[in-house]
């Protein structure tokens, strides 16, 4: 038996529990391997009962001496007493009536939980719910007398039938051969790959259970930060092979260029938009495709940087294409493209879902005959028949709403074209690392000056008056307002809708004299515009809308935004939304508004907007509270599906593995063709589930 044998053949699990093995991602003995314990308990060392003290969390050890099943109200309470020669526990678990037949009086278990006071009886103590164990004289050297490893249900397996499996298979795991060329090894300073895969079921005398809590045990280092280096090494390829692919002659930057782009320039750029443009040029006139982000916080105007990129593109004789996630968006850019390149010879188009029939093919005939210099639009853009002449640049705005395989699309309208991605959303490093790992980074890390500080305060929907006061003072100040409600756009449902309408028509006769407009993502695409137009000219004094404006828009004279329900919102989302405000020189205010007893995350999040402008801060408070997976909430962000590694917990070793993995790559061939079979036959995307991406 080897690592590649079915798990089919190994003792205790034969063809039926491994055709549910396979069902749960199973189907080799490395699978099962792979498959670490959820924690370690040290049964050489059970507390005594008698030496208990509040608050330890502990691992006992005795015989069941008293056990019962009561029922209290709707519920029923299954108590036991376990008795270890030194006292007495108390242990009880809530709704799980047949535990009785396990947990038995006279059963000898091992219990695993945190002492808490019984909030009964007086001075004795007790563990609520706790995790345990049956011991049984069969295998008791696999179960007790050592630190023993605790695994999470597996398919068909229970945890201590796991723990009986991978036990008899560690001379299998043990055997397995090393896969790290020897440098990569010392450089890492990992174990052998056999020793780490039976290390972490059956852990040595000398590891630390603290370490192996910690999944730091040497077994984990080394599987962690195998994975991890495997990963890095495919993204640190992929950016060497598109720095060696020679694209069509550079684009040049020549005096008639830096002329144009001054001719365009509404205002003078900040420092750090100087930097990015700098670097985006240093970018364009490179022998290799350009594949780099701008990082940079809602305001912080990304817009004319990539305009400004485009600029040069089209100078040379090429297309540019900008991409944005709505229709609102992909409309305010065209207008904002238009009205800037008013008085240069470039045809600007859009390309949404609303342009359709006759008016679409025309506009797609021009941007395929070289007619049309830019096409702004939505995902309409990468439908197979938008065609360029000679698409030079993609760029793609609020990148993080798009999956990576529509990236990919837009890059695929040209032959090696430059890819410029911009997202508000900064992304704390650890993601940057894995989703992004490939791009070239910069960042807008300054506001554009004259802007004020957003003041945010938390409201009570019980504040009403004061709430509806606020707005009235805004307007009354020549300001505008934006007041939104929380539906998603894409599942807007009709019921959704009525309720922002009603909203509307509520505000409309709290503020009689007010100008109340509305906007929902079930409104037609000229409707849509007509209403962000009236805004945008000062007709509306207020727009009551659901979340369709959440990224993007730009009305420098709204200062006021008052979200709804902002218990429901995320952080990232609360941030891009308060972005829309505090972007002209008028002292800006944002009121987040809930409905009822806030849940303890919801209150965080609105702690967090109250305290902090900074959008760093909230990505990793935002990160911290939603976890990796859904940050983003788009699937395909990117990130890679891992076994071993969690990218939260493992951030140290992260970076390790990155920092090596780019290192052979820079060594050259030398150093990577060892590892070329490493990444597998199936390939690196396949295996970090990442197909086609990139
Ligand atoms: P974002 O980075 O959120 O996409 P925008 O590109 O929409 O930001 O810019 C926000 C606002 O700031 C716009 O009204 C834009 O015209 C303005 N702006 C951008 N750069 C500057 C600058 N250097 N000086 C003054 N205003 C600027
Ligand atoms: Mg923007």
């Amino acid at each position: 038996m080897d690592l590649a044998s079915p798990v089919q053949f190994v003792k205790g699990i034969g063809p039926q529990k491994a055709a549910e093995l396979q069902a749960a991602g199973i189907v080799t003995v490395e699978d099962l391997l792979l498959h670490l314990p959820m924690r370690y308990e040290d049964r050489t060392q059970f507390a005594r009962i008698a030496d208990l003290r509040v608050g330890m969390k502990v691992a006992v050890s005795g015989t069941i001496a008293v056990a019962g099943l009561r029922r209290a109200r709707r519920m029923t309470l299954y108590e036991v007493r376990v008795d270890d020669g030194s006292g007495r526990l108390k242990a009880l678990w809530f709704n799980q009536p047949f535990l009785k037949d396990s947990l038995a009086r006279g059963v000898r278990v091992t219990l695993f939980g945190e002492v808490q006071p019984d909030s009964y009886g007086g001075r004795q103590l007790m563990m609520s719910s706790p995790q345990h164990e049956v011991l049984e004289d069969e295998g008791a050297a696999v179960h007790t007398g050592r630190v023993v490893p605790v695994y999470e249900k597996l398919g068909p397996l229970t945890g201590k039938g796991l723990r009986r499996i991978l036990t008899q298979l560690a001379p299998v795991a043990g055997a397995a051969p090393e896969t790290l060329p020897d440098d990569v090894r010392a450089r890492l300073a990992v174990i052998g790959r056999g020793d780490a895969l039976r290390r972490v079921h059956v852990p040595e005398e000398d590891d630390a259970v603290e370490a192996l809590n910690a999944f730091r045990g040497p077994g984990h280092r080394r599987l962690i930060l195998e994975e991890l280096f495997l990963f890095q090494l495919g993204l640190a390829l992929k950016q060497e092979v598109r720095r060696d692919r020679a694209r069509r002659p550079a684009f040049t930057v020549t005096d008639a260029t830096r002329e144009a782009v001054k001719r365009i320039l509404p205002f003078r750029l900040t420092e750090a938009q100087k930097r990015v443009l700098r670097e985006i040029a240093a970018d364009l006139q490179c022998p290799h495709p350009m594949n780099r982000l701008v990082q940079g916080d809602v305001g912080s105007g990304k817009t004319v940087v990539a305009l400004l990129a485009m600029v040069v593109v089209l100078e040379n004789g090429a297309q540019a294409a900008f991409m944005a996630p709505t229709e609102i968006l992909a409309e305010q850019h065209f207008l904002t493209l238009r009205r800037l390149l008013a008085r240069c010879p470039y045809r600007v188009e859009i390309f949404t879902s609303a342009i359709k029939g006759v008016e679409r093919a025309r506009a797609a005939e021009r941007l395929a005959s070289g007619e049309t210099h830019i096409a702004v639009g939505t995902h309409a853009l990468i439908q197979e028949s938008v065609k360029f002449a000679r698409l030079g640049l993609a760029v793609v705005d609020e990148q993080h709403r798009f999956g990576v395989l529509q990236r990919d699309e837009l890059r695929r309208k040209g032959s090696e074209v430059d890819v410029l991605v911009m997202t508000a959303t900064p992304i704390p490093r650890t993601l940057a690392l894995t989703a992004y790992g490939d791009l070239d980074v910069s960042l807008l890390d300054e506001r554009p000056p004259g802007r004020t500080p957003i003041v945010t305060r938390h409201r009570p929907a019980s504040d009403r008056r004061a709430i509806v006061e606020t707005v009235r003072r805004a307007v009354a100040d020549g300001r505008q307002a934006y007041i939104v409600y929380p539906l998603v756009e894409e599942s807007e449902k009709l019921e959704d809708v009525r309720a922002a309408t009603s909203m509307a028509e509520e505000w409309t006769q709290a503020l009689p004299a007010l100008r109340v407009g509305l906007l929902h993502g079930r409104m037609k695409a000229p409707e849509k515009e007509a209403v962000m137009a009236a805004f945008h000219r000062r007709d509306l004094d207020v727009l009551v809308s659901t979340t369709v404006i959440e990224v993007g828009v730009d009305v420098p004279n709204a200062s006021l935004m008052v979200i709804e329900h902002a218990e429901r919102f995320g952080l990232s989302q609360l941030h891009q939304l308060r972005g829309r405000v505090g972007r002209g020189t008028a002292a800006s205010e944002c009121l987040l508004v809930t409905h009822g007893r806030l849940a303890d995350d919801a209150r965080e999040r609105i702690e967090t907007m109250v305290r902090t402008e900074d959008g760093f801060v909230i990505a990793e408070k935002d990160l911290e509270l939603r976890g990796p997976g859904d940050f983003f909430g788009t699937r395909q962000s990117g990130l890679p599906a891992l076994r071993v590694a969690d990218l939260m917990r493992d951030r140290d070793l992260l970076e390790e593995a990155r920092r090596e993995a780019f290192a052979v790559v820079a060594r050259g061939e030398e150093g990577i063709g060892p590892l070329r079979d490493l990444l597998g036959e199936a390939g690196w995307e396949r295996r970090f589930g990442l197909a086609r991406v990139g």
